[in-house]
């Protein structure tokens, strides 16, 4: 089944995907701290050039880790290499890409907390000393011989810092966090989808969207282009306030952009869990979703509403979240 307010890539995405993503840093809206930085540390590279220090990102998905890693290539004006943690499943097919790059490139891996452990080892000294170990032969004769690699900028993506073994996270000279965005820097990446796209689409028809987008642009363009059907059928085809509430109501995504998924979470921890605090674990089981998945992609937005504090004891649904599903708390009474 479809969660159209998932923030993971889904295939509904590929078609917009490439022609909206912003190709410079002064098109990338929002992450004011992460671009102020950057701009700093990729001007010194190219003054001195050398290849930009490596880089972590991380932060939930959607929030623009690809596309910051092409703009970064883009604004160095070099080349980049695309691939991610699953994809590499052995030390020689890093060993390949590694050595198929040229001076200051930028090589993103994505979902790089998953590499194997083996895989991880060949990029110790590539980050480090730029070479690469190889091993030749085998038994008593086999010998390791060093391969030196043009400097490169390695730039990994992951939903937590944590996730990285400390090696691996040691070698990054620059991590930074991307942040959930506002709806006002929302409303503006969906007025840009739009004129992209060619949609008309009012100020306020773009903020309202925004505040349902759970603060991640992927979400806000997959939305923008469900509404655009809706606008087409239901009105003129501009999208206006009036057309996304009644699209969103429509697609069960309420006014804060919560869908059934996450309604269900904060009504199991109320109904069964008398409110919290509830273990991580235990509620994952009673959803049927993965731990890691609750707590990287559904939790952050319902942290940044208020609605779920995270206790040393457990997950708690907060006072506010019981005001939005229209729940009592136990002694509270009708006014
Ligand atoms: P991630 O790699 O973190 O999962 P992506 O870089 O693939 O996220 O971004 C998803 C989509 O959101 C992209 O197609 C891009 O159009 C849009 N997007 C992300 N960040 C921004 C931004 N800061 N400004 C404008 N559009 C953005």
């Amino acid at each position: 089944e479809e969660r159209l307010s998932a923030p993971e890539f889904t295939s509904n995405d590929i078609d917009t995907e490439y022609s909206l993503r912003p190709k410079t840093l002064s098109e990338y809206i929002g992450q004011e701290k992460v671009k102020e930085n950057l701009s700093i540390y990729i001007e010194a590279a190219k003054a001195r050039g050398d290849s930009l220090d490596h880089v972590l990102l991380y932060g939930p998905p959607g929030l623009g880790k690809t596309t910051l890693s092409a703009i970064i290539a883009n604004e160095m004006n070099v080349n980049l290499r695309v691939t991610s943690g699953p994809a590499i499943e052995k030390p020689g097919d890093l060993a390949a890409i590694l050595t198929g790059l040229n001076a200051n490139d930028v090589l993103f891996i994505d979902e790089i907390h998953r590499l194997s452990r083996s895989v991880e080892e060949v990029l110790y000294p590539a980050m480090e000393d730029f070479a690469i170990d190889i091993v030749i032969g085998k038994g008593p004769s086999a010998r390791s011989i060093r391969i030196d690699l043009p400097h490169f900028t390695l730039i990994g993506a992951t939903t937590r810092a944590g996730q990285l073994t400390s090696p691996l996270r040691d070698r990054f000279g620059v991590l930074f966090r991307l942040e959930l965005y506002s709806p006002k820097e929302l409303a503006e990446i969906i007025t840009r989808s739009a004129s992209i796209l060619e949609i008309p689409c009012e100020y306020d028809g773009a903020f309202e969207l925004a505040k349902r987008s759970r603060g991640t642009p992927r979400i806000a363009n997959r939305l923008l282009k469900r509404v655009r059907d809706f606008a087409q059928v239901l009105g003129d085809g501009a999208i206006t306030k009036e057309i996304v509430s009644v699209a969103l109501s429509k697609l069960e995504i309420d006014e804060l952009g919560l869908d059934l998924v996450d309604r269900r979470m904060l009504r199991m921890i109320i109904q069964n869990y008398k409110g919290g605090p509830v273990g991580l674990e235990t509620l994952a089981a009673a959803l049927g979703e993965e731990a890691v998945t609750l707590e990287d992609v559904y939790e952050p937005y319902l942290m940044q509403l208020g609605f779920l504090a995270r206790t040393p004891r457990g997950r708690c649904a907060t006072p506010l979240a019981y005001a939005h599903l229209g729940i009592l708390e136990e002694g509270q009474q009708l006014s």
